[in-house]
């Protein structure tokens, strides 16, 4: 698949569920989000063969994400199928890690091959206060499950937050004992909601580092993200890496599309574009329908992020 700027898009993120046991403060309103209806969810046939037929246009990997990826129903079939269908190399993960320790073990087995954590901070009030809902220990928990399963690179997706996580101490601790890779996601503005005295900039972020932490580069952790380089010091066992979703330009580089829980697909993460796949699968599944939907996709992928006009869906309605 290719966009009219030459990029070609082989990775999809799916967003299995708007779903999720936590709140971010980043993510979604304190009162939460009036939760989609049953039928408007994709059953997990439907996504299979929205996945079907775009590994035959040259979709090669694919991310599950939510709300809460681990919460829905499911999943376990959801990746068994998938596995199987030609041409896709690799299925992903990205969850909350709450769930993980009664799943890490299956998503190995059933081929997940690489899992990333999001986790705000090491303090447990801190998470406490940026998940509204969570518990650290739970989340660590399910951290350790996926290293001792062998979940090689693991990758822990930390937003930066003034003035709440934005003391890189604590994550090199982390890194000191735990071959992971920490990124540091700049806040993005999506959804509706002003966090706006909450951002804290990549280079800003990089000043809080402590002058005595010498710090070496290498080439990231294998993976399909914009984090490209990382960043260690000698001894540590893991490393950190920057997303600076917002100071950065990667639009020139974006390879991927996204699909949302209720069969939107979405061209660009800060956009309000939108293709409503379900015409094309419901009553009946329409495959020349769909190509036409999917080349509608590619055709209004902006060449780049538009701040003026972002997303109105809460990230737990995207997926990140
Ligand atoms: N529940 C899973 C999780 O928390 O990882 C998967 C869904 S969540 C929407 C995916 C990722 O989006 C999170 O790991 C978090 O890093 C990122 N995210 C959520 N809101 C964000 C925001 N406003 N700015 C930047 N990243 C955000
Ligand atoms: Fe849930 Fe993930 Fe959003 Fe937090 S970032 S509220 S865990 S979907």
């Amino acid at each position: 698949m290719r966009d009219q700027f030459g990029r070609t898009i082989d990775y999809l993120r799916v967003s299995l569920t708007d779903r999720c046991n936590l709140k971010c403060i980043y993510c979604m309103p304190e009162e939460g989000i009036p939760l989609l209806p049953h039928e408007e969810i994709l059953r997990i046939e439907e996504i299979l063969e929205i996945l079907r037929e775009m590994a035959r246009l040259g979709l090669k990997r694919v991310r599950l994400t939510g709300g809460e990826p681990l919460v829905r129903r499911g999943l376990i079939d959801l990746i068994r199928e998938a596995k199987h269908i030609q041409g896709l190399e690799e299925i992903s993960l990205t969850t909350n890690g709450t769930f993980l320790k009664g799943f890490a073990g299956v998503l190995k087995r059933e081929g997940v091959k690489r899992v990333n954590i999001g986790l705000p901070s090491l303090d447990p009030e801190k998470y406490r206060k940026i998940t509204r809902l969570g518990d650290l220990k739970t989340a660590l928990d399910g951290l350790n499950s996926a290293i001792e399963e062998g979940f090689n690179p693991l990758k822990i997706n930390t937003v930066l937050l003034k003035g709440l996580n934005d003391d890189p101490v604590p994550f090199f601790e982390l890194i000191s004992k735990l071959e992971v890779e920490v990124r540091f996601i700049e806040l993005m503005p999506v959804g509706r909601i002003n966090l706006d005295h909450l951002f804290i900039s990549q280079e800003e972020f990089l000043k809080k580092i402590p002058k005595g932490i010498e710090l070496r580069e290498r080439e990231s952790l294998e993976g399909n993200g914009p984090a490209r380089k990382s960043f260690f010091f000698p001894g540590s066992k893991g490393s950190i890496s920057f997303i600076p979703a917002l100071t950065g330009h990667f639009c020139r580089e974006c390879n991927r599309l996204r699909l949302t829980a209720d069969g939107h697909l979405k061209p660009c993460l800060f956009s309000n574009i939108e293709i409503d796949l379900k015409p094309a699968l419901r009553p009946a599944f329409d495959s020349e329908n769909l190509r036409g939907k999917f080349n509608e996709a590619l055709f209004k992928k902006p060449k780049e992020k538009d701040l003026f006009n972002v997303s109105k869906r809460f990230m737990t309605q995207i997926g990140g």
